[in-house]
């Protein structure tokens, strides 16, 4: 079986179906991708919304609710609770097939009639402005991050306590402003570093105690811009960078941007694996075009946001944990054998559903849980479901929908509320001509006479009960009680810019993922790189990287 050639639909650009990926559609039984990886991420992502919340009312029991779906898209929503009560039956809107007309828009009707449940938020506690989390406690604004303690605005966090304003950072405490970091302690404004303490500015940095503006440092501690000093002077010294106030943070973010493109970058991120290609990669085994990859993982492919003990999944975005055998799956956990699904729980055999959990041999249907042998939610003997299967699989290989996942036209959300718009920005006027809807939030435009403190030393409590105005959106923001007793413990200034902004940042302080052909700077080897070649970092190979770090 040699590799096909295609052409994306969407980009007409090239792509490879390579031989095992063939071999693994001929498992789903599906035929070969028509779009090209990256279409394929999109219109995955174009049905996922993680940080788009709004205020509503539970329509089972009026009660007031935070929900992922804005209330003008006139959606039946229940709250977390409602949904799995035993006051209603998802099979009541359950209906039957017709063999006239295409399947994703009857699929659509489906999803406009079920009711559908107003956050992902499992087991937490005191943390409902969260979002496709699980088990966090005392936690707000914190979208798709498990197991934390008394965090805010973080996004993607594991394990993490008394921390805010992260982005891929786990096992840490008391970190602010931070991204792809890992057992980090009282670390701050910091990337890609492990195991580090009581420091400030980092990059790829590991097991060092009080540095600040360090890059790839290996076991230090009190060193300033790689330069070593005695505890004393390091104290006086890192005192006149004024931390405490934005001003001084602001000037020292600029001046570490420009001291660490005096060193080498490492191309990839790739950590104890092999046979690997992608980036932010770890633990995992023949894993090809993969990004932020946590093992243990085993034969994937064109995966972001993945792993955690799962094996043969191709084309997926945040699935894994326990699952093998995923084809063009979203936000989808703990399953066997499932395609084409967004947020399967629990599951297998399933295809083209819509948050179905704990269910087996279920097609096209929503917000069904505990289900058997089900098509459009309708229910049907075993033997009744299997054939009409069948049929409805011939169908759609007429209509040319089978092996395609939901086009985005008929997503939930407007692309804006999505991570596709994270991923694969697009401006209002693009999104139209693609016949995707567009969100328009209320542009009040604000603006604030109170004087926010440039230190956090002179904040006062009152600005609890202040609006304030981010100075990049123009959009206001509150500083909640449990934000101002970290801020003043940790010495932070008040941020200027509304959290979503922060986010924003953040997410672009990360490589994009996608690969570049280059050569080492050091010794002229062909590299693939997440650094495009316009960037102004100097990149090595691994072997390279490794020797100049250690
Ligand atoms: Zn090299």
């Amino acid at each position: 079986m040699p590799d096909i050639q295609r052409t994306c639909k969407i980009t007409g650009k090239e792509f490879v179906v390579t031989e095992w990926e063939q071999a693994f559609l001929k498992k789903m039984e599906v035929p070969p991708p028509t779009l090209c990886i990256e279409e394929r991420h999109r219109r995955r992502f174009a049905h996922r919304n993680e940080r788009s919340i709004y205020k509503d009312k539970c329509d089972l029991t009026d009660r007031p609710i935070i929900s992922l779906y804005s209330p003008d898209k006139s959606l039946t929503v229940y709250s977390q609770d409602a949904w799995y009560g035993d006051k209603w039956d998802a099979r009541d809107y359950g209906r039957d097939f017709d063999f006239d007309r295409p399947f994703f828009e009857q699929f659509y009707e489906l999803q406009k009639a079920v009711p559908h449940m107003a956050l992902f938020n499992m087991r937490g506690q005191n943390s409902e402005y969260c979002n496709i989390t699980n088990s966090n406690k005392n936690c707000y604004l914190v979208f798709g991050g498990d197991y934390n303690e008394d965090c805010i605005y973080s996004v993607f966090n594991m394990y993490c306590k008394d921390s805010s304003d992260l982005y891929w950072v786990n096992n840490s405490e008391l970190c602010y402003d931070s991204v792809d970091c890992v057992k980090c302690y009282k670390v701050k404004y910091s990337q890609n570093s492990e195991n580090c303490s009581d420091s400030a500015f980092l990059f790829d940095c590991r097991n060092c105690e009080s540095c600040f503006g360090c890059v790839g440092l290996r076991n230090k501690k009190f060193h300033i811009f790689n330069k070593p000093y005695t505890e004393d002077e390091y104290n006086k010294k890192i005192a006149l960078y004024h931390l405490d106030t934005w001003n001084g943070v602001q000037h020292m973010k600029k001046e570490f941007d420009k001291f660490r493109l005096h060193f080498p970058h490492r191309d990839t991120t790739i950590i104890n694996s092999q046979n690997v290609s992608g980036d932010h990669i770890i633990d995992s085994k023949n894993c090809k075009d993969c990004f932020d990859m946590t093992g243990p993982a085993e034969n994937c492919k064109d995966v972001i946001f993945g792993g955690w003990n799962a094996h043969d999944m191709l084309s997926c975005n945040h699935a894994g944990f326990k699952s093998d055998l995923f084809y063009e799956m979203v936000g989808s956990i703990e399953g066997h054998h499932n395609a084409f699904c967004t947020f399967s729980w629990t599951c297998s055999d399933n295809y083209y559903c819509d948050l179905v959990l704990n269910s087996q041999d279920v097609f096209g249907c929503s917000n069904m849980n505990r289900a058997q042998y089900c098509i459009l939610n309708k229910q049907y003997s075993k033997d009744e479901y299997f054939d009409l299967r069948t049929k409805i699989v011939e169908h759609m290989k007429k209509t040319g929908e089978w092996g395609e996942f939901f086009p985005m036209k008929y997503s939930l959300y407007d692309y804006n509320e999505t991570v596709a718009q994270d991923f694969f920005p697009l401006a209002k006027t693009e999104a139209e001509s693609l016949g995707l809807r567009w969100y328009e939030k209320e542009q009040e435009q604000l603006s604030s006479n109170y004087q926010i403190a440039d230190s956090i030393h002179g904040v006062e409590d009152d600005i609890l009960s202040q609006m304030l105005v981010c100075e990049k959106s123009g959009r206001g923001y509150k500083i909640i009680p449990q934000e101002l007793k970290f801020y003043k413990q940790l010495q932070i200034p008040i941020p200027r810019f509304a959290p979503e902004i922060r986010n924003k940042m953040r997410f672009a302080a990360r490589n994009p993922r996608r690969l570049w052909d280059r050569d080492c700077a050091k010794c002229q080897a062909a590299i693939q790189t997440s650094y495009s070649p316009d960037r102004p970092e100097i990149v090595y190979c691994e072997q390279c990287y490794l020797k100049e770090v250690y």
